[in-house]
């Protein structure tokens, strides 16, 4: 088995566009005809400035960015993230609004406890996460709503944005669909993602935010902590991730000529709906979240027993299938089929699945 029939359904770091990994390759030995690699030039010549002015334009064309918002590249993860907003824009006797949907947005309210009141507003913890919750409770006065739009563990989405009054300022933990479907940036304070399911490597995150909202952070912030260094400084306070914003400029080019987020978002729904017709027609194999809050980003199912998820995990590995395995805090199966995942891998895990359920 090569590595190029492999079918990577791993949940992060995933698949890349094949164009993207091949442009990375020759990037590593000659940026842009330069004579020299992504990897060795100066985060402040011109050549890196034109990688970094095409990461922020492409990303504002994706997603349609209004100019009103910032555009930034913050080396570091999500999780980072999880402290720093609450750092910013939560006071200690002020309000912070959170939706428990799963374990990283239990994990996103945790972080905030010490700086202020985090509130819950919403959980479906008492149903092991299998669904997105009806409905909100928010506290009188918030600094903001944080929601995480795709729960990467659990394998449910929100449908649509929490239907909150339009001051309220949303904040969104996106890392497992960003840029998956179309988005109405206006509608947000504030967008974050880990680059590593839908925008490139690990370990750099992008952040599209409302400046106005930027702007109310509390003073005195360490300046590698402030968005709105960040945002002054072009994401250059330091050394950035260069070889990363690199990554999301190739990411978001490619997404750009596969016809941009309306393209992308009905190839992934059919993606995802060829799995999940199989699963709802299937006598061994179940989808675990509920069908009104399915994501089409993580398919997570089960199978009668552990015994038998094993043993199609083990053969479907031997046949070049990798990454099936759920996370360990929910065990299953789960499918992460990101953007760049192609159709054909959905299919080909149909027919094993189906074929695995006929022989027994
Ligand atoms: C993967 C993931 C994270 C964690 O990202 P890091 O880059 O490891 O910090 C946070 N939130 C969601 C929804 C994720 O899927």
């Amino acid at each position: 088995m090569t590595t190029a029939a492999k079918l990577n359904f791993s949940s992060g770091p995933a698949t890349l566009p094949k164009q993207v990994r091949q442009a990375a390759a020759a990037a590593i030995s000659d940026l842009d005809g330069s004579g020299i690699g992504i990897l060795e030039h100066s985060h402040r010549g011109p050549e890196f400035a034109a990688v970094l002015a095409r990461a922020e334009a492409n990303v504002r064309a994706v997603a349609s960015v209004p100019d009103n918002y910032a555009v930034l590249f913050v080396t570091g993860g999500a999780t980072s993230h999880f402290t720093w907003i609450p750092r910013s824009f939560l006071g200690a006797d002020q309000n912070a609004d959170y939706c428990d949907t799963g374990v990283w947005a239990k994990k996103a309210a945790q972080a905030a406890a010490p700086f202020g009141n985090v509130h819950i507003a919403c959980s479906s913890a008492s149903e092991h996460y299998v669904r997105i919750p009806d409905t909100l409770v928010l506290s009188t006065t918030t600094q903001y709503l944080h929601f995480t739009s795709n729960n990467t563990v659990y394998g449910t989405q929100w449908q649509r944005m929490p239907s909150v009054a339009r001051e309220v300022a949303v904040v969104c933990d996106a890392s497992s669909d960003i840029f998956s479907q179309p988005i109405d940036v206006n509608r947000y304070a504030m967008i974050y993602a880990g680059a590593q399911k839908n925008l490139g490597p690990s370990g750099i995150s992008l952040v599209i935010a409302r400046r106005e909202f930027l702007a109310t952070a509390r003073a005195g912030l360490p300046p590698l902590e402030d968005y709105q260094v960040y945002d002054r400084e072009r994401s250059m306070h330091n050394t950035p991730n260069t070889f990363g914003i690199f990554m999301i400029a190739e990411v978001t080019n490619w997404i750009l000529q596969q016809g941009g987020l309306e393209a992308l978002g009905s190839r992934n729904r059919a993606k995802a709906t060829v799995l999940y017709d199989f699963l709802d027609s299937s006598q061994m194999w179940r989808g675990v979240a509920d069908p009104g809050s399915r994501s089409f980003m993580n398919v997570t199912f089960r199978g009668p027993d552990a015994a038998t998820e094993d043993a199609f995990l083990a053969q479907a590995q031997a046949g070049g299938l990798e990454g099936l395995r759920g996370h360990r805090s929910v065990g299953g199966l789960r499918a992460s089929i990101y953007n760049a995942f192609p159709a054909h891998g959905v299919e080909r895990l149909v027919s094993e699945l189906a074929a695995f359920e006929k022989r027994r």
